[in-house]
């Protein structure tokens, strides 16, 4: 068996040791003589497995009681429409678009209400993160919307906008448990899973307690009323049990490494090593304004295409995979998730150092 390091934006990296511990369960979960996957979502242990999973989770980020936690299905993706069709009580909204997947956001929404973009950055390709110390925002405004990360183009907030007391909304798929956060600055946070918790098919939503009602926009589909699922635990029809089961195991392992605490500086310690280089490389350079650059995603250039794809095919067949950039972008990206060892951004800086040198411009 040989393992790659694996530097894919997502689906991505998780844990050895949470696959290992899922090897050694899946022919009999702790003497069930069955698979979490063929066991029912009523089951005793099962309800054990989404409990633990959900008490880790509040534990780890340190979530106020006053919101609810829920594991859904539909990916981060169906949130753009479930986000507005429960909290459009005045069908207006303000979303801040920093990417793609911000302006996806902003696009779906545009189907329940009236959607003010209140800031963008496209004019300079999704480069920087405007300044959001003193925006338009809305008087009637039923929030404000953000993405915290912008996994494709590899910016991050590193201060929450001024939402002048709006609610404030934000996917954090691909930073979700990088570094402690302040769950009691947002009304909602939610991410797919496959970013960097664990298998694809679990969207995490993390919601305000009030925001939690009945009076949601007509003809919201009773699965995605979050009332519905808050009232059931998540159980309301079958979820995705396997993906909680591993997102859980993500979960204990983030605790044993010491918490997300730990994990930033980790992160951080990571980032700064691929960084470092890309500042003074004279092949490679990073494409995201210095003070919002991202400690999950990394994108990078040499300046010419075609030389951006032999390095990733070179880097491909030396084992660093999906170093390929967004479609949209080009170029390259290393997604260098909570699970991405240390070892594997030296290891992808030495690699880089020599592909310049034998590449001299
Ligand atoms: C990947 C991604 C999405 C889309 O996730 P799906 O689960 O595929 O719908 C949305 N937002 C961000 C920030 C992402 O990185």
């Amino acid at each position: 068996m040989s393992r790659v390091y694996n530097f894919s934006a997502g689906p991505a990296v998780l844990p050895e040791e949470v696959l290992q511990e899922a090897a050694s369960e899946m022919l009999d979960y702790q003497g069930t003589g069955m698979s979490v996957m063929e066991m029912s979502h009523r089951s005793k242990a099962f309800d054990k497995i989404i409990k633990d999973a959900e008490a880790d989770l509040r534990e780890l980020m340190g979530i106020p009681d006053n919101y609810k936690v829920l594991f859904l299905q539909g990916g981060a993706s169906q949130q753009f429409a479930a986000i507005p069709m429960n909290l459009m009580k005045n069908r207006v909204a303000d979303y801040i678009v920093t990417g793609q997947w911000a302006k996806k956001a902003y696009q779906e929404a545009q189907l329940y209400g009236k959607v003010n973009k209140i800031a963008s950055s496209e004019d300079q390709t999704f480069s920087y993160i405007p300044d959001c110390s003193d925006l338009p925002i809305s008087e009637d405004a039923d929030y404000v919307y953000i993405c915290e990360n912008n996994t494709i183009y590899g910016t991050k907030y590193k201060k929450l906008p001024n939402t002048k007391g709006k609610p404030l909304v934000a996917d954090v798929s691909s930073c979700f448990l990088s570094e402690p956060v302040d769950v009691s600055k947002y009304a909602l946070i939610y991410g797919g899973a496959q970013k960097n918790i664990g298998p694809a098919g679990v969207v995490i939503v993390i919601i305000r307690e009030d925001l939690v009602t009945d009076d949601v926009l007509p003809g919201t589909p009773t699965m995605l009323k979050y009332k519905t699922q808050a009232d059931n635990g998540s159980l309301y029809n079958t979820p995705p049990c396997y993906g909680i089961y591993i997102c859980g195991k993500v979960f204990k392992w983030l605790k044993a490494q010491g918490g997300l605490e730990v994990m930033k500086e980790r992160n951080e310690a990571k980032a700064k090593v691929l960084y470092d280089f890309l500042d003074q490389s004279d092949l490679f350079h990073g494409t995201v304004r210095r003070e919002d650059r991202s400690i999950m995603n990394v994108p990078f250039v040499t300046g010419d295409a075609d030389l951006d794809a032999r390095f990733v095919k070179e880097a491909t067949a030396a084992g660093f995979v999906n170093l390929k950039g967004h479609r949209t972008v080009g170029g390259m990206r290393a997604s260098i998730y909570n699970a991405m060892p240390f070892a594997g951004l030296e290891a992808l800086v030495e690699f880089m150092r020599e592909f310049e040198k034998e590449n001299q411009k």
